[in-house]
């Protein structure tokens, strides 16, 4: 990332810092960690239980689920999905799974125009090449309102000024009037609620819910964001929210649990009134069955990274993907392996902890960092540097 860019995005962590801290610190918030922890600790470790649950649950509701061990299986289901409604515009919302599984580069490959309707990824997706996100939810976070207009300008051919609200009316219109041609919306879900078979979904933007009038509906999620009930899926989304924007609650809360329908004619059961005929949802592994169980603890919430001084000074080559930081490190070993692990940033963490201590779910980052550079060394992935000292050490007994 440039210098520039940074500072802006420091900036704005600075900004969500000082919003959050006396919403973090209450006592209300502190109970509610407790309760999350409790319910991602339970979540996890009956994970196979809960989701046969859910499959009972979804059948019910008239959801459809697919399990998705790869993203290659996850964007084969989607393939068909699309071919079967000859889809050739899709409208997306954020998702750190659907970025995990490279589905804008997959469906752009095949000249499938997928149009991002959360703003700050849409700036993203406008400004094409190095267009990695920042935060979870705050994606563009690194770029300063010049910068913006240039893009919006550039790529939509306009000529807006700085100003806020004239970009985002622009940026808006051009969204819009490219999905009027979608049948097909994409999101994935921040938690899902087992008894219920319900999906929870926060946004400021109203942008989910223009996606969920499309005829389909897909959602991609991890099996990690199964929950017990939609109580708890609630207490995990406000959590989140708390700790991403230092808000108690986003504008948005949709809770998805089978397709649109009515009944109101001789009770004659009837699909597709307003939003979706269909609701099908992917269930991915990728991984996730083998991963650190603290790992999957994790609510996306971004708060690790607004604290992380690594993170702060180098920005988002820090991470893997979609998944910043120390936390996004780890979790690069079981998506995909120990060399992406070491490249993704295994050896920059400075093992402070304060990932951990500002984490509402205290996942130990940097213990499993630690524990994954001995795993990462007994393969071969550690900095040349160390091993010239261990080879020393071998040698002369001495590092030098
Ligand atoms: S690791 Fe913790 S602080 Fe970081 S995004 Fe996940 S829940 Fe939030």
């Amino acid at each position: 990332m440039k210098s520039s860019e940074l500072e802006t995005m420091r900036k704005s962590f600075n900004t969500v810092k000082r919003r959050s801290s006396s919403i973090k610190d209450s006592p209300s918030t502190k109970r509610l960690t407790e309760r999350v922890r409790e319910i991602k600790k339970y979540s996890i470790e009956h994970n196979e239980e809960l989701f046969g649950q859910l499959k009972e649950s979804f059948k019910r509701n008239d959801i459809e689920l697919k399990l998705a061990e790869t993203s290659g299986d996850a964007l084969r289901i989607i393939d068909d999905l699309l071919d079967e409604y000859d889809a050739t515009t899709i409208a997306k919302a954020k998702s750190n799974t659907l970025g995990e599984i490279k589905l804008k580069e997959h469906l752009n490959d095949k000249d499938i125009d997928v149009v991002e309707t959360d703003l700050g990824d849409r700036i993203l997706q406008l400004k094409r090449t190095d267009n990695k996100p920042v935060h979870p939810t705050g994606p563009a976070s690194h770029l300063n309102i010049s910068k913006i207009t240039d893009i919006v300008n550039d790529s939509l051919d306009v000529n807006v000024n700085p100003e806020a609200r004239e970009i985002m009316e622009v940026v808006r219109a051009d969204v819009l009037n490219r999905l009027k041609s979608a049948n097909v919306g994409i999101s994935g879900a921040n938690a899902i609620a087992s008894e219920e078979g319900s999906l929870v979904m926060v946004h400021n933007e109203g942008n989910i819910s223009i996606i969920s009038l499309k005829d389909l509906h897909i959602i991609v999620a991890g099996i990690d964001k199964i929950v017990p009930s939609l109580e708890d899926a609630m207490s995990l989304v406000k959590l989140e929210t708390i700790f991403a924007t230092g808000n108690f609650v986003t504008s948005y809360m949709n809770v998805i649990s089978g397709p649109s329908k009515t009944a109101d004619i001789e009770k004659k059961l009837l699909k597709n009134m307003y939003g979706a005929e269909r609701v099908v949802v992917i269930l991915l592994d990728n991984g996730r069955s083998e991963a650190t169980a603290e790992c999957l603890y994790c609510i996306g919430c971004g708060n690790c990274v607004v604290h992380c001084p690594v993170y702060n000074a180098v920005g988002n080559e820090f991470g893997f993907n979609n998944y910043l930081g120390g936390r996004g490190v780890a979790m690069s070993k079981f998506i995909e392996d120990d060399e992406t692990c070491y490249n993704s940033g295994l050896y920059m963490c400075t093992l402070c902890g304060l990932c951990t201590l500002n984490c509402p779910v205290a996942i130990p980052t940097n213990e499993i960092i630690e524990n994954m550079r001995k795993l990462s060394t007994d393969v071969g992935f550690y900095p040349k540097a160390h091993g010239v000292i261990k080879d020393n050490v071998s040698k002369n007994d001495s590092p030098y």
